[in-house]
């Protein structure tokens, strides 16, 4: 089954409200089978609103809307889709008994202009909403399927997953669309494609889409229209695939976020980690502590941001300083074990860099980005160059450090992490 989308309020189009219950709609009905084959947002105005519908029952057959319900948005939608059913609007003494009461408990009275709130379109079935005063509307006829919810996320989620789904998941004819992210960074995209060669037969009738961002590249594999056993065993089969293709860029899956992984591996091997910062200013233990029972893993570290505080909270020799610049790879390194000796952790990591916009030279550019990772014995280095503006290099540097410890952590202690599965 195919069905349009159909997000109504002036505030989406002018950006002050996002689009999430285009979202949630669409999320909510692909695990039903169901493609959402457009999405159009459109003003509370009644000739745009009407325009849309009616070309979305045209082209699909089906059609969910969202928002101009309420009483102060005049109704506009309902009026509009009763006309193109040709469908009068009936009074419905229920419905309008149920707003009185509402009201009531709220110490209020109904004004009159509510009671339009209580006319349904003769031949459409009411959706209770139990949360706000409009209820959904349910409309079959010869146009076609149009569906018509609350704007108001709250009322809209309830609506959707008590009332709309159970009554639309006949119709996806037993099959889902269900997706499965393989995360991977630290590789420019057009490498990783290389390296995954001619994936896209390999899981065929599966789709991949490659989704680049700030953390790196989600590789996003995605079943579409098959039993859910079935496209479970697809999914996995893919994720294994795309997994051995791609590599040790790998680090997680679906939302696993990489600072939440070093956390739980560190936790599993029994490490600690400290780090020192330059250029990240302390972004690294954000993201740490952001997790919640970090504690027991990240013992802390140092924005070491000034070369003389890299001296005095690291503990780099100024000589050091001199000789190779605050953005070098014996300076990250000393950082590294710096900071590691002070704080008496088993693990430690570095990151001194040139994050711009100015700062950059002929040998050194903006985005270059040093990293040192001290344990077990032994310190190694690395030097990269991270594209972006100031705020992008800082947090690909973040993730790219904690991708060196993810590694090394993998690499020493290959705990039960590295064989979990995840759904
Ligand atoms: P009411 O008229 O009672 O306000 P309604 O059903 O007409 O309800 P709207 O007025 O369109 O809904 O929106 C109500 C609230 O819900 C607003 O705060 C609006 O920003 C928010 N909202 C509307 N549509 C969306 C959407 N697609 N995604 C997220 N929020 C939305």
């Amino acid at each position: 089954m195919n069905l349009e989308v159909v997000t109504i309020g002036t505030e989406l189009l002018l950006g002050f409200t996002l689009d999430t219950n285009g979202a949630e709609i669409g999320r909510e009905l692909a695990a039903l089978g169901i493609r959402v084959v457009r999405r159009t947002s459109v003003a509370d105005r009644p000739d745009e609103i009407r325009d849309a519908v009616e070309s979305a029952l045209r082209r699909s057959g089906a059609v969910l809307t969202t928002g101009g319900l309420g009483p102060t948005r005049d109704d506009i939608t309902k009026r509009i889709v009763a006309e193109l059913y040709g469908w009068p609007l009936d009074f419905d003494e229920g419905l309008w008994q149920a707003l009185v009461e509402r009201y009531r408990r709220r110490g209020r009275i109904p004004a009159e202009s509510n009671r339009s709130q209580a006319e349904v379109p003769r031949g459409a079935t009411v959706l209770p909403n139990q949360w706000g005063s409009a209820p959904g509307l349910w409309l079959e006829g010869p146009p076609g399927l149009t569906v018509m919810l609350p704007g108001v996320p709250l009322e809209m989620h309830h609506l959707l997953a008590e009332e709309v789904a159970p009554r639309l998941a006949t119709r996806g004819g037993g099959s889902v669309i269900r997706s499965r992210t393989v995360r991977v960074t630290g590789i420019p995209e057009s490498t990783l494609a290389e390296r995954l060669g001619e994936i896209e037969t390999a899981i065929a009738p599966l789709t991949l889409a490659y989704l680049p961002g700030l953390d790196g590249v989600d590789l996003r594999v995605t079943a579409w229209g098959l039993a859910a056993a079935e496209a479970t065993r697809r999914l996995d089969a893919a994720a294994a695939e795309l997994r051995v293709r791609a590599g040790d860029v790998v680090y997680g899956e679906d939302s696993d976020d990489l600072a939440a992984l070093v956390l739980e591996v560190a936790r599993e091997a029994g490490a600690t980690i400290a780090a020192a910062e330059s250029c990240t200013g302390g972004m690294l233990g954000a993201r740490l502590t952001e997790i919640p029972g970090s504690s027991d893993v990240f013992v802390g570290g140092a924005v070491s941001y000034a070369d003389h505080a890299k001296t005095a909270l690291a503990g780099v020799p100024p000589a050091l300083l001199a000789a190779h610049g605050a953005v070098s790879e014996p300076v990250a390194v000393a950082m590294a074990e710096g900071i590691r000796e002070r704080l008496g952790a088993d693990l430690a990591v570095a990151v001194t860099g040139i994050a711009g916009p100015g700062g950059g030279t002929a040998d050194k550019p903006v985005g270059t980005v040093c990293f040192a990772l001290s344990g077990g014995g032994e310190t190694v280095s690395s030097r990269a160059i991270l594209i972006g503006t100031r705020a992008e290099i800082r947090y690909r540097a973040a993730q790219a450090a904690l991708f060196l410890l993810l590694k090394r952590l993998r690499l020493s202690f290959p705990g039960p992490e590295q064989g979990r599965t995840r759904k």
